[in-house]
């Protein structure tokens, strides 16, 4: 009869290991640039996530004051203050691998070259005003239409009312908000598609991914560096996870514990 039972339940178990590493998919934060010491959020760091076969690769997206969207982390590059610099003004410098700062269309039409990994748009918030921020949304709803992107991108903000505008100007559009201050309940209500909020807050509301889930909303969590809270949330089913370490989450990813 012991082992009738175990028979029984080691198929359950299996069966759960590959479910939860079907699940759970492998976001690049800011491209795949850590291992080959690659800038962030550059063509090289897209490309390398490509070659990875990362399911997504996130990049940061702000607007110049002459309105071009470009790629990069954080509001100056290399010194120079985005929101009040001209794209043109922006050339001076250079990345360390020799790039421009890689303006939204050299990024998208770059990653439009294949069709396996998600291009996850994170549109910043202007640090001017909120008509900026907006008027950021308009612009690269804009783009990825123009260039026939649609299927390949998914949104990704920290200013709520951004993500109801990408929402509102493009209704099938997949839009995850950042800021950890929705309830998946709020978020679903108000048309958003996704959470993408920092592994702790899900740590201090432990009931908000089944409740996101039961909502049909996705789950993914920032950013995840270490193979306990990879391990954590795979075990939690979570659709995707953000990290500077792609490689490390495809190696727990492929773990397969042995059953005896
Ligand atoms: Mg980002």
């Amino acid at each position: 009869m012991k082992f009738l039972k175990r028979l029984l339940f080691v198929p359950i178990i299996l069966s759960m290991i590959t479910f939860a590493e079907a699940q759970t998919r492998v976001i690049a934060h800011r491209g795949a640039w850590k291992t080959e010491n690659l800038p962030q959020n550059s063509i090289a760091s897209l490309k390398h996530a490509v070659d990875l076969g990362c399911f997504g690769s996130e990049f940061d997206v702000h607007m110049t004051k002459d309105d071009i969207l470009v790629v990069n982390h954080d509001k100056d590059f290399l010194g120079i203050d985005i929101e009040t610099s001209t794209y043109q003004e922006l050339l001076a410098k250079k990345l360390p691998n020799g790039e421009n700062i890689p303006t939204l269309e050299e990024y998208l039409k770059e990653g439009l070259k294949q069709k396996k990994t998600r291009l996850v748009l994170e549109l910043k918030t202007s640090k001017i005003s909120k008509e900026r921020t907006l008027k950021s949304a308009d612009k690269a709803v804009a783009l990825v239409k123009q260039l026939k992107a649609r299927k390949l991108v998914d949104y990704i903000c920290f200013d709520y009312d951004a993500g109801l505008r990408i929402l509102e100007l493009d209704p099938k559009a997949d839009v995850a908000y950042l800021n950890g201050d929705k309830t998946p309940a709020q978020a679903k209500k108000d048309g958003y598609t996704g959470l993408d909020y920092h592994y702790s807050v899900y740590r201090k509301n432990p009931t908000w991914i089944k409740e996101a889930k039961d909502l049909g909303l996705t789950i993914n969590a920032w950013t995840v560096n270490t193979q306990e809270e990879m391990s954590h949330l795979i075990a939690q089913n979570v659709e995707f996870i953000s990290t500077d370490e792609p490689e490390l989450l495809m190696e727990v990813l492929a773990f397969q514990p042995e059953i005896d």
